[in-house]
């Protein structure tokens, strides 16, 4: 673009629109150029999923709590913006996680790696899994590798690899979780890729994933680890990180930095329309509000759930890539109690429950264990999720009975009586996108035919390439170089 002073308009104020607005305005800045950033933000405040509740002490997350540290995009972000110093890890003392089997919490054997076993001396001492199903698993290394160009399912990938039960009983819960999905229909290739990765390079998942514990056991030795910059002092040393005073800290500080760079932020002016601007033009897109508003923008970066998009996209281009994101509804209950007589000690980082358990909760982290900032010394903190893919009738049950379902259940799998002093429900609807097989072929399609049909238009966010909060920063990042490019 020739025109120095370009007028960007950015949709949707979650993290991969405030950082993608962030970094085109810090850019720009670095190369000399100006540029107008507008984020329209269809709500009444920044964040999307992200959303602190801090109340009496307590540190509440009503969506995402933490992020994977080893992926640093956030880290590089938070170092940015001059957070470093408010990282923080989990408890050390918090390492155990249970499983739920048969009713009965039982302690996620050791030697698991992302579910694969690693050393079989311990996962043969797990009640988790049957002898035959565990026997199975770890004939997996003895099965022929796989070199498939298609896409499959996470779920028919691994019952090939690793057999059934370890599907059921660990990686479903495991791995399931973190879309609230049915593995049965995730694509491996844009959920956990490295799986496919490690077959086809080792043979085996469990000779890949022995091979990467060794590269990276070599490379803490040598320091080689996750190096942010000089200038940043010691990261907690701990697998998932958050900020002391939640996540809501970074929204709020690139809100600050994004207004202080003289961006503007508008809330409240939900998308309703793109309209391409034909010749002679100022610029390149109009977009309508709701309101019957109009921003006018040169190039425009969509971060927009992928079914908003689809409907804004519709007129202009083939939008079957989008519309085969199903988005999952899930809620997520936290009770607080008081320590005093609470009755139960709380000697892990929470549980998981497999589908087969049919309770109301899919998982429980307790909070107050795992993330020590979380709550007052003398309070406990728990959070129970509700609702996953062809289960999510719970997520509409009125507060009294999701809450009586849910304190049943904790009652059943940890004998916890306590009375809470008090309970927080948030119905995350349509939040969980569920990647298709096939969703990254589909998706580079959809990105070929947007670029031609409307240049200078980028969309991207959880809809697209991953959903965790540093791959959401990094695709923020990429659109505004992108644009800047063009
Ligand atoms: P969003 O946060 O969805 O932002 C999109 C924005 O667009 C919203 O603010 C919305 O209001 C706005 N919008 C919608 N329509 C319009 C319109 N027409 N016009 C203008 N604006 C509009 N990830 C992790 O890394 N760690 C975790 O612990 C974790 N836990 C999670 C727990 C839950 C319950 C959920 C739901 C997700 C979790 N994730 C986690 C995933 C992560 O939170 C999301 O992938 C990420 O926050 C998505 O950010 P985004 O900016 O792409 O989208």
């Amino acid at each position: 673009m020739t025109n120095k002073s370009r007028r960007v308009a950015v949709l949707g104020g979650g993290i991969t629109g405030l950082s993608a607005a962030f970094y085109l305005l810090k850019l720009a800045k670095e190369r000399g150029e100006t540029v107008e950033v507008t984020v329209l933000e269809g709500s009444d405040r920044l964040g999307g999923r992200i959303h602190t509740l801090r109340r009496d002490g307590f540190v509440i997350e009503r969506g995402p709590d933490s992020f994977l540290a080893r992926k640093l995009p956030m880290i590089r972000l938070a170092e940015e913006l001059g957070l470093i110093g408010e990282l923080t890890g989990t408890n050390p003392q918090a390492k155990k996680t249970y499983i739920s089997r048969e009713g009965k919490l039982v302690s996620m054997p050791q030697g698991l790696v992302m579910g694969v076993p690693t050393d079989s001396d311990k996962f043969m001492q797990t009640e988790l899994v049957s002898e035959q199903g565990k026997l199975r698993a770890l004939q997996e290394s003895e099965l022929p590798g796989e070199a498939k160009a298609e896409d499959d399912s996470v779920g028919a990938f691994l019952e090939r690899r690793m057999g059934k039960e370890m599907v059921e009983r660990v990686f479903e819960p495991l791995l399931a979780g973190i879309h609230a999905g049915d593995l049965y229909k995730l694509g491996l290739e844009a959920t956990f890729p490295q799986f496919k990765r490690m077959v086809e390079e080792h043979g085996s998942l469990i000779a890949g994933t022995r091979a990467a514990q060794q590269h990276a056991a070599a490379a803490a030795k040598t320091g080689g680890g996750a190096s942010v910059s000089s200038a940043a002092p010691e990261l907690p040393a701990s697998v998932f990180l958050t900020f002391t005073n939640g996540l809501s800290t970074v929204i709020e500080a690139l809100e600050q930095r994004i207004r202080a760079e003289g961006g503007n932020i508008r809330l409240e002016a939900k998308v309703r329309e793109i309209e391409p601007i034909a010749e002679p033009k100022e610029a390149a897109y109009r977009l309508h509000m709701l309101d019957g508003t109009v921003c006018e923008a040169d190039q425009v970066v969509v971060t927009l759930p992928a079914y908003v998009a689809e409907e804004l996209l519709a007129p202009h281009m083939d939008v079957s890539a989008l519309s085969a994101i199903r988005y999952v509804s899930v809620a997520n209950v936290v009770l607080g109690y008081a320590a005093d007589g609470f009755g139960h000690e709380l000697d892990g980082s929470g549980f998981l429950v497999p589908r087969g358990e049919k309770r109301l909760i899919t998982a429980s982290t307790w909070t107050s264990a795992k993330w020590r900032h979380t709550a007052p010394e003398d309070k406990r903190l728990i959070r129970c999720y509700v609702g996953r893919a062809n289960d999510e009738q719970g997520v509409e049950l009125d507060d009294e009975a999701m809450t009586a379902a849910v304190r049943g259940d904790l009652r059943d799998l940890m004998g916890l009586e306590a009375q809470p002093e008090f309970v927080e429900i948030t119905r995350l609807r349509r939040s969980m996108p569920q990647y298709p097989v096939g969703h990254v072929g589909a998706i580079a399609d959809f990105r070929a035919e947007l670029a031609q049909k409307l240049p200078g238009l980028f969309a991207t966010g959880a809809a697209f390439e991953a959903v965790g909060l540093p791959d959401c920063v990094a695709q923020g990042k990429q659109a505004a170089e992108a644009l800047l490019a063009n």
